[in-house]
């Protein structure tokens, strides 16, 4: 089915000028949110990385669901001051201000070789600073998964040379 249909665009959401991509919509068409873990299970199944790594909170619905299905660990990559154990964080530039992600430094073993899931790519500001959380937990991303990509924000650009798959680009700023 197509995906895209299925995703609810809000305009003016949280402001003026966003063009928010709501997947609450798609969450309610079972056939479409099969469709989402079945395509990135596909992907990573030969060769399943050691651990994903989800980014609060919509990476969260995707990404738990997508590592049951792989049998392989899950690791949250959380917004500040909710992860209750020792932690790592980095902090990174929005249109106004700052914004922080936090992991906890025994959540990934040194050596492993992981995907980030999340379900948007805009900027590709949210996961730069998870990836450089990764590597000071001695692990390496070898991939960042998203359900939606906005590639005119250039996302890619900013996430390269880490490679990026996305499941549905929609060509608004
Ligand atoms: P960025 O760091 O700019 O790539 O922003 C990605 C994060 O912000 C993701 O966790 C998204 O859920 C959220 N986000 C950014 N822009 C949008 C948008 N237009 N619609 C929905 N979510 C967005």
């Amino acid at each position: 089915m197509d995906i895209a249909s299925v995703i609810r665009n809000v305009p003016d959401f949280p402001k003026p000028g966003i063009q928010f991509k709501d997947i609450t919509t798609l969450l309610l068409h079972p056939e479409a949110h099969r469709q989402v873990i079945d395509t990135l299970a596909a992907r990573y199944r030969e060769n399943a990385p050691d651990a994903l790594v989800a980014v609060e909170s919509r990476g969260f619905i995707f990404g738990s669901t997508l590592a049951y299905v792989l049998n392989v660990p899950f690791a949250l990559a959380r917004k500040p001051n909710k992860l209750p154990g020792d932690t790592v964080s980095e902090s990174f530039a929005l249109e106004y201000g700052t914004d922080t992600v936090e992991m906890h430094v025994d959540a990934l073993q040194p050596g492993w070789r992981v995907v980030i899931v999340d379900d948007l790519l805009a900027t590709g500001g949210t996961v730069a600073a998870v990836t450089r959380l990764a590597a000071r937990l001695g692990a390496t991303v070898t991939e960042a998964a998203f359900v939606v990509e906005l590639p005119l924000l250039k996302g890619r650009e900013k996430l390269a040379p880490l490679p990026v798959f996305s499941l549905v680009s929609f060509m608004v700023e």
